[in-house]
């Protein structure tokens, strides 16, 4: 490739081989006078946030300079994954500034679990994870549900100070930003405009808030340990739930074994007959067999009757890695990192799992 193209609008290195990326345009783009990148064309004619990905050491060199700040710091997890969402390592960079944790796409848990609830599980997963957030709330980006309150919640503890908002893509930081736009930056109210963030070659959303002080909306972080790396567009359609969660119910004896399409399997070895609850993608269908005809059982369906993944995939599918678990007293959730969770409530039975290798998967207290 010749000399460089920067992108007019925020400075990047200008691409037109991988869409979704950073610095992507379309190769027409090219023959404009003034070239930027299709993030800044959107931005700026639609006054709508494209979402770009980064590398982990952008990322990390743009969270170090939060803690220089003055600053609130909105951090937006997915409810739905929330511990594959989860960023780490945030008590390290937030130096003194006070955190929201926000937990969105409340829409998809089911209607019967109480908001209360929930929000005291945050708290508590938040504690473990070493963060003491200020407060904790929860919204719905996507349907505009609790999305006011959060905005009231933003203002409230800003305390006129700046906000940074955080959070690992697809935990739907965009949506989030664009309902605020809708609800008041409509007309003549504020427009967004980007800045560089010193030190890397990304770019920030800025919104002004007031003469003053500003809402960054910092460029997210990708989650490597789910299940979305692994999957086509088409199947990833299928996994990621669009709508509430419908409870799926399993009694099960012992010696008996649920696969979540071909993507995932659970057994559970030995312990009192009891239910099970799974909280996956309606979309996505779920088998259940004995123990002793389970691998012969994906071996030969496995891309047929087990999907996703489907029969071309199959290749490039890594093969699953098992893990045991022994069940404790309280109530826990075995959770698939992107895929969803399994509800456990019986003490000293004996559960496998597996997932294919690089998807996590692990115990937590139950969520509802
Ligand atoms: P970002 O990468 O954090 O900016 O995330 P996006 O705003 O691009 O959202 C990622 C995906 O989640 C998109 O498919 C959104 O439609 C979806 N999404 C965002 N907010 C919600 C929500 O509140 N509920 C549901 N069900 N989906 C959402």
């Amino acid at each position: 490739m010749g000399e460089k193209i920067i992108c007019a609008g925020c400075g990047v290195e200008i691409q037109t081989e991988k869409p979704g990326e950073t610095g992507y345009a379309p190769a027409s783009a090219l023959q404009r006078d003034v070239i930027i990148c299709q993030r800044c064309f959107r931005l700026k004619h639609y006054n709508e946030v494209q979402d770009v990905s980064l590398t982990d050491d952008d990322f990390l060199r743009m969270l170090n300079q939060l803690s220089s700040r003055e600053a609130l710091i909105v951090k937006v997890v997915d409810l739905f994954d929330f511990d594959g969402s989860w960023l780490s390592g945030m008590p390290r960079f937030i130096g003194n500034n006070q955190v929201l944790l926000v937990g969105n796409k409340v829409d998809l848990l089911p209607k019967s679990v109480k908001r209360p609830k929930v929000i005291n599980w945050m708290k508590r997963q938040a504690k473990e994870y070493g963060l003491k957030p200020v407060d904790v709330t929860l919204m719905s980006a996507a349907s505009g549900e609790a999305v006011l309150e959060t905005a009231q919640a933003i203002d409230k503890y800003r305390k006129g100070k700046d906000v940074y908002v955080v959070g690992c893509t697809n935990v739907g930081k965009s949506t989030f930003i664009n309902q605020l736009l809708k609800e008041f930056g409509a007309g003549d109210g504020p427009m967004i405009t980007t800045s560089n963030i010193p030190g890397t070659t990304l770019d920030m959303i800025d919104v002004p808030l007031d003469d003053d002080s500003t809402l960054y909306d910092t460029p997210g972080i990708i989650n490597h340990h789910q299940m979305a790396h692994l999957v086509t567009k088409k199947d990833l359609k299928i996994i990621s739930p669009r709508k509430e969660v419908k409870p799926k119910i399993y009694q099960l004896q012992q010696a008996q074994t649920l696969f979540f399409g071909g993507l995932a399997r659970f057994d559970f070895i030995e312990g009192d007959p009891q239910s099970f609850v799974v909280y996956m993608s309606n979309e996505l269908t779920i088998h259940r067999t004995k123990l002793e005809k389970a691998d012969n059982l994906y071996q030969n369906h496995v891309g047929g009757l087990l999907t996703p993944p489907n029969a071309e995939e199959l290749d490039e599918f890594p093969p699953f890695k098992e893990k045991e678990w022994k069940m404790p007293k309280e109530k826990v959730d075995l959770v698939f990192s992107g895929l969803g969770w399994v509800t456990v409530n019986g003490e000293g039975g004996t559960i496998r799992t597996y997932a294919p290798e690089g998807v996590t998967v692990t115990m937590r207290e139950s969520i509802f």
